[in-house]
């Protein structure tokens, strides 16, 4: 066997297991590097551990194998070795609810005690998961629910990719073994990064997560079906585009500055010029196709037609479209959703423009599974009902 470098948690950032079976080294998110170094220090030759690694996420992440004994074109050597250091970990889920509409709204535990939301929206001709990628979030947009829990941490890549194999446990979607989901129509075809938290500011394991749930070893979901929001966190789009390529969505709700910076806060470090700059470059660099505006539609904040004929103006230029989004109330929310009439017209002005701008059903309503109201209700860190007003002021 070749030598091999220790593995240190701080050069691979590998998640290892806290409490009660000791220090196992979680296969779930590591990228293939990480995962080849660990099969060579079990003993691998290095001139097979590239091959391994693939067998291994093959059983990780196409047939849902949560037990190295089951992955028999391993030895059983190497199975006993990775038994001994490494374990298969997915988040827990600690409560399900399904809407009257078919939405599932799932609470998953973290290492520490932490929990996110993920939710999982049936259509038609798609199944969405929406995903967290942060507990809590740092930034403070006024409308939203997420933005009143203080962050407590970022996800690891394992707990990102995790979401979607613990809704694929539930939703019953792992392959046959040996064989591939490729081609067949899947419950879970699509994945949003819209849940908790701003995936811009956990890159790396926003980034290594996706490229787990992209590789044709992996999770074997093209790039086009993926799609990241950021509210705007301009030196990470570029990166974006080169490093991830999936498509790309952008919280933009307001046509000028003064009220962009009330409603998403991070438009006073990078505003609304700066942002636009940032995306005319992205469908070039990421070899993809429209940018989604979001817009949440806020009662006499920013649904006039003013706003509606000045949002034409600042997207001439960029492949996009627009999705427009009517306000999800949470209890203590300091806006009001505008009526439909309201939204309508809105949308009349974008299309004559030449924008498709489809009005977002809200989903799961019922259950608080609808964007934006995501918060798990045991995160005590929470902010005073008197601050997020005078935020919205
Ligand atoms: N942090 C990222 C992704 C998570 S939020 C971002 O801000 O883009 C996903 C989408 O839901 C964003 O467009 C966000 O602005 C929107 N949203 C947040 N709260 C909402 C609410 N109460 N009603 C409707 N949309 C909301
Ligand atoms: Fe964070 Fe996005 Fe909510 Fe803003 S809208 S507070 S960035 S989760």
């Amino acid at each position: 066997m070749a030598p091999s470098a220790p593995i240190t948690q701080d050069v691979l950032t590998i998640p290892r297991k806290d409490g009660e079976s000791g220090d196992k080294i979680n296969l779930v998110g590591l990228t293939r590097d990480a995962m080849r170094q660990i099969l060579i220090e079990a003993g691998t030759p290095e001139k097979q551990a590239k091959m391994r690694v693939g067998q291994i996420w093959q059983w990780i992440y196409q047939w849902g194998v949560r037990d190295f004994d089951s992955m028999t074109n391993l030895s059983k050597a190497l199975r006993a070795e990775l038994t001994e250091r490494c374990d298969i970990r997915v988040p827990e889920v600690v409560s399900k609810q399904v809407s009257e509409d078919g939405t599932r709204k799932y609470l998953v535990r973290i290492n520490g005690g932490h929990e996110v939301e993920v939710v999982y929206i049936p259509e038609e001709d798609r199944g969405t998961l929406c995903v967290s990628s942060q507990v809590g979030c740092t930034l403070t947009c006024s409308f939203c629910h997420t933005g009143t829990q203080k962050l407590v941490r970022n996800l690891t890549a394992g707990e990102i990719v995790g979401q979607v194999m613990m809704a694929r446990d539930d939703l019953g979607e792992w392959a046959e073994r040996g064989a591939t989901n490729e081609g067949k129509a899947r419950l879970l075809s699509n994945i949003v990064l819209m849940g908790m938290g701003e995936p811009l500011y956990n890159f790396e394991n926003v980034r290594d997560a996706m490229k787990i749930v992209m590789d044709p070893e992996g999770i074997q979901l093209g790039r086009r079906r993926i799609t990241l929001s950021t509210s705007g966190v301009v030196p990470e789009i570029h990166r974006t585009a080169k490093e991830i390529g999936c498509l790309l969505a952008v919280s933009f709700h307001a046509t000028d500055d003064e009220t962009r910076n009330k409603l998403v806060p991070i438009n006073k470090r990078w505003n609304i010029e700066a942002l636009l700059d940032a995306l005319r470059e992205y469908p070039k660099a990421s070899n993809s196709e429209r940018i989604t505006f979001e817009y949440v539609m806020l009662k006499g904040v920013n649904d006039s037609d003013e706003d509606a004929h000045r949002l034409v103006a600042l997207l001439k230029g960029i492949p996009a479209k627009v999705n427009l989004i009517p306000f999800n109330e949470w209890p203590g929310s300091p806006y009001e959703r505008s009526s439909n009439n309201r939204i309508h017209a809105f949308a009349k002005i974008l299309m004559a423009a030449g924008y498709a701008s489809p009005i977002r059903t809200p989903r799961g309503e019922d259950i608080m599974a609808a964007c934006g109201q995501l918060k798990s209700a045991t995160e005590r860190a929470r902010k005073s009902r008197a601050q997020i007003e005078a935020e919205a002021k």
